[in-house]
């Protein structure tokens, strides 16, 4: 999972930030206080920095040039300004894309989305953990008190969207579309049986009745 450090200085547009990442599936890091910030933030180990350019104290362009010193990590400015001086000196200051508040959100996700391709994968561990199951996409296994299952690529898949929306509804709609790739079709059936085997290897691993049943609705952790 990518995490999205905000740094923003304004709770209501940061937490609005946090909640929107969160349900595009991405570990959103809210940064609250804006004294040592560079060291605060890389601590994170970041996939991506969302930076607001004005800052108390020390403003966001100063910021960025703090982390560039240390990091390569990509840094989307979210900022009010809009003047194309600003974007500038923002870009040459390492910035790695720009984007002016009010922001729309379809273009903002796009630009995320982007800005993380191009660095490639997540920088972390490939790891997630909700409650006691721990799931290691690299090594496609689940794991849970000291019991491990492999998993199939379509298992793997299953799991990591369910874990990376936990707590919510996930429709079956939305697991075929995790799903998807452009060789195999998948259909209805075929994510039945998924899920079938994929419960079935979690109870091996004493995790029984982990995967809910919402009738009518889809599955939730
Ligand atoms: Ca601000």
């Amino acid at each position: 999972m990518y995490s999205i450090v905000i740094v923003e200085d304004e709770p209501a547009i940061r937490e609005e930030l946090a909640l929107l990442l969160e349900n595009q599936g991405y570990r959103p890091i809210c940064i609250t206080s804006f004294d040592t910030v560079p060291r605060q933030i890389l601590d994170q180990k970041p996939d991506l920095i969302l930076l607001d350019l004005g800052l108390p104290g020390r403003d966001g362009m100063a910021l960025c040039a703090d982390i560039r010193r240390l990091s390569r990590v990509p840094i989307i400015f979210v900022t009010s300004r809009d003047s194309s001086a600003d974007e500038l000196r923002a870009l040459s200051l390492g910035g790695d894309d720009y984007i002016t508040k009010p922001y729309n959100i379809p273009v903002l996700l796009a630009r995320i989305k982007a800005v993380l391709r191009r660095a490639g994968g997540p920088a972390e561990s490939d790891v997630l953990e909700t409650g006691k199951l721990v799931l290691h996409l690299t090594r496609g296994t689940a794991s849970a008190e000291g019991r491990s299952v492999e998993l199939t690529r379509n298992e793997l898949k299953i799991l990591a969207y369910l874990m990376s929306h936990a707590g919510q509804i996930v429709s079956r709609a939305d697991l075929i579309d995790a799903l998807w790739d452009s060789q195999i079709y998948i259909d209805d059936n075929t994510l039945s049986v998924n899920m079938t085997r994929l419960r079935a290897k979690l109870e091996d691993i004493g995790l029984s009745g982990f995967i809910k049943t919402r009738r009518g609705m889809g599955y939730q952790l």
